[in-house]
């Protein structure tokens, strides 16, 4: 399974770039984005020993591991963005330079989104070992 990095991005910047969008609304379409990457990147799963089947458009546990990938990956790329430019309208406006109080309080943001997916992970390896 190749996970596609753009693909997912640009998913969420789509959705985020509608007009009148609220964030209580974000949910339904995340869903979908998150059936598209299900289907594109990690599709049917099927155990014809135990007569298993898991759809990607249908399946919780497949749209949710593809939604889990949609929200980390946007997430991580764009504080990423934000630690790189600053993302600052007070202190840019006057100098043009990217603002690296800016980049610090994204940094900040970046390590801690980041950490919290590894401790996800770190934990999962964990609970297989024990
Ligand atoms: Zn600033």
């Amino acid at each position: 399974m190749n996970v596609e990095i753009d693909q997912c991005v640009k998913e969420v910047d789509t959705i985020l770039s509608k007009k009148g969008l609220k964030i209580e609304d974000l949910h339904k379409e995340l869903i979908n984005s998150a059936k598209r990457i299900a289907i594109s990147t990690i599709g049917k799963r099927i155990n014809d020993s135990c007569d298993t089947e898991y759809d990607p458009e249908q399946c919780p546990e497949i749209v949710l591991w593809a939604l889990g990938l949609v929200c980390e990956i946007w997430t991580l790329e764009i504080l990423r963005q934000k630690t790189q430019e600053g993302h600052c309208y007070t202190h840019k406006k006057k100098t043009g330079e990217p603002c690296p109080i800016g980049s610090r309080f994204h940094e900040n943001l970046f390590n801690e989104a980041k950490k919290s997916f590894q401790d996800v992970l770190i934990r999962e390896d964990l609970l297989r070992k024990a």
